[in-house]
């Protein structure tokens, strides 16, 4: 067994208990392997034990990788980063799922892109939920006006919401944040009388994924956990 596959099967131990433990089944949560810098040999081993699911952040850096595992069946590819307008044609022919849309703007580029290529794109709408955070996403007041203009892009599949809570070594501060929105979920669905979709919960890193489905994570966006640390070895360029 290599390391890799070892640490799948950790992780998806950790995954089963933490639903387990919160009366949920483990068949709830879809475990996203975060790919970032990782190179394609690696990748390999990742769906050599199992794995078909894999996000990046970076649709420049995506691109090699998914055009390499093209004619690889059954693998998924999600855009968790931040989405520049630019680049939103070239993800929506890339990606089978976009985590990180977090205005009209974005929406409306990637809908006349998926439009064209007779694709339907299920897209996540990224949330801010801190104001002195730095990170992308929409703040929940103009999530609604971006769950309105949903209804224009009929090539976009609105499936839930995604958040990354402010860094933090302990996984209890990042509680509040991934209860907050799944309250933010179960709002919106109310009003919008199930236009959430699926009503998927991207929410969880390596470091706070069993607080998160705790709190109802649907999809967990492990890297570190199962490859090891970006910064100290494997290949590629650090974030
Ligand atoms: C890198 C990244 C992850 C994975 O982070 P780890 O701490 O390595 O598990 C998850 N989500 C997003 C958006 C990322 O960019």
């Amino acid at each position: 067994m290599t390391d890799i596959a070892r640490n799948i099967q950790e992780i998806r131990e950790r995954i089963c208990r933490a639903a387990l433990s919160s009366n949920r089944p483990a068949e709830a949560v879809t475990l996203l392997a975060i790919t970032k810098t990782i190179p394609v040999e690696t990748i390999d081993e990742a769906i050599a034990a199992g794995l078909s699911q894999f996000g990046e952040n970076r649709v420049q850096e995506a691109e090699p990788k998914i055009v390499h595992f093209q004619a690889t069946p059954d693998l998924k590819w999600h855009l968790v980063g931040h989405l520049q307008s630019n680049k939103a044609a070239l993800a929506a022919r890339l990606f089978d799922f976009v985590h990180s849309v977090d205005s009209i703007r974005i929406a409306e580029k990637l809908h006349q892109a998926a439009q064209e290529m007779g694709k339907v794109l299920p897209i996540l709408l990224q949330i801010k939920l801190e104001e002195e955070e730095t990170k992308s996403g929409a703040h929940s007041e103009e999530i609604r006006s971006i769950i309105a203009s949903m209804a224009e892009f009929s090539a976009l599949r609105l499936n839930g919401l995604m958040t990354i809570p402010p860094y933090s070594e302990d996984p209890e501060e990042a509680r509040p944040y991934f209860a907050r929105l799944r309250k933010l979920s179960e709002l919106l669905e109310s009003e919008q009388a199930g236009c959430l979709g699926q009503r998927h919960l991207s929410m969880g890193m390596s470091n706070d994924f069993e607080v998160a489905i705790q709190e109802g994570a649907t999809i967990v966006r492990v890297g570190t956990a199962l490859f090891g640390n970006r910064s100290s070895g494997w290949s590629g360029s650090p974030i």
